[in-house]
């Protein structure tokens, strides 16, 4: 297991960031039998030190992959899944507000989306927020529910 470790942080296979720029970090924690497991859903090593390191474990996931198989089962009415530059994102509409009005999504910018099914009520709003693109490997657990309009 320590040696597959040394192996995966070397190699750093699915390009993380945070393993590039830590390598050493990384390989200290391996060397001197720090807790990690990797992933079950998309094979990533996993420190689990975050605030959530129980859930992590017990379910043998990574940080990432368990926020979004969360967020997958927190489709609210206001969550809008799109297609979007070839990504899969995760969106919220907090709701029109009147213009000037401080601390908007995407600094106020005007966004325009119909749900699917609903092509003639078309929703503007100034009020968007980024949740983030869906990983590829948890696309299954998310079913697209809206288009932005240009
Ligand atoms: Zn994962």
């Amino acid at each position: 297991m320590k040696e597959r470790a040394l192996k995966y942080v070397d190699e750093n296979p699915l390009g993380d960031r945070t393993i590039e720029m830590n390598k050493e970090h990384y390989i200290k924690k391996i060397e001197r039998g720090d807790y990690f497991h990797f992933c079950k859903e998309c094979g990533a090593i996993e420190f689990a030190g975050y605030v959530n390191e129980k859930d992590l474990i017990d379910k043998q996931q990574c940080f990432n992959c368990n926020l979004w198989i969360k967020r997958s089962g927190e489709i609210k009415d206001n969550t809008l899944i799109v297609m979007r530059n070839g990504k899969m994102d995760f969106l919220s509409d907090g709701g029109a507000q009147p213009p000037g009005t401080g601390g908007l999504g995407f600094g106020g910018a005007k966004w325009k989306y119909y749900k699917l099914g609903e092509t003639e009520n078309i929703i503007e709003t100034n009020n968007m927020w980024h949740g983030g693109d869906i990983p590829e490997h948890l696309h299954s657990l998310f079913t697209i529910n809206a288009v932005i309009e240009v």
